[in-house]
């Protein structure tokens, strides 16, 4: 469905605001102005922001921040990033993170719940819709996800 982005970014941080507010967690969207709408299957799209958002809260400590932005990239492309100052990734697990059930160092997700297949279920959905998804994330920094979406879908693409 055709999907404002600002409205979609109030919606996700939204959902959080109560685990946020009990990390004291801040959350902050950095929209362009005049975004147009944009169509994609939203309950999916919905999936890909709850499972970034929600690993930001899982791997920010209390007091941090996280950044939703939504921009026009190139012209044809919406451009989506969700930033924290966390914990972040090592170097050496950066290259399989969108793998299925792979997750970082078992001691420090293991009272963090989940099975390891957010990620790879984002970059499916995002393909589906035509789009890219990619990680950048140092140790002990923070991690910044960036996907797109295109403002034509192609034919064949979700949602069409
Ligand atoms: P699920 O999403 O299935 O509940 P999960 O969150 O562990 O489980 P993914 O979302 O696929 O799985 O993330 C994979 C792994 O990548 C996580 O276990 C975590 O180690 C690491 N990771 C993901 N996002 C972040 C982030 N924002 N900061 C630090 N590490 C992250
Ligand atoms: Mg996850």
């Amino acid at each position: 469905e055709w999907t404002d982005p600002a409205e979609m970014l109030e919606e996700v941080a939204d959902r959080f605001a109560f685990q946020l507010q009990q990390r004291h967690i801040r959350i902050r969207q950095k929209v362009e102005t005049r975004l147009k709408p944009v169509l994609v299957d939203r309950d999916k799209i919905d999936q890909v922001l709850d499972n970034l958002v929600s690993n930001s809260v899982k791997y920010t400590g209390d007091g941090g921040w996280i950044e939703l932005t939504a921009r026009v990239k190139d012209e044809k492309w919406l451009q989506v990033t969700v930033e924290d100052n966390g914990v972040g990734i090592p170097k050496k697990d950066l290259e399989r993170i969108f793998e299925r059930f792979y997750r970082v160092d078992k001691a420090r997700s293991r009272n963090m719940g989940g099975t390891g297949l957010g990620l790879s279920i984002a970059r499916e959905i995002i393909k589906a819709h035509g789009g890219t998804i990619s990680l950048d994330s140092e140790y002990n920094k923070g991690t910044k996800v960036t996907f797109t979406l295109p403002y034509s879908p192609q034919e064949g693409s979700e949602p069409a």
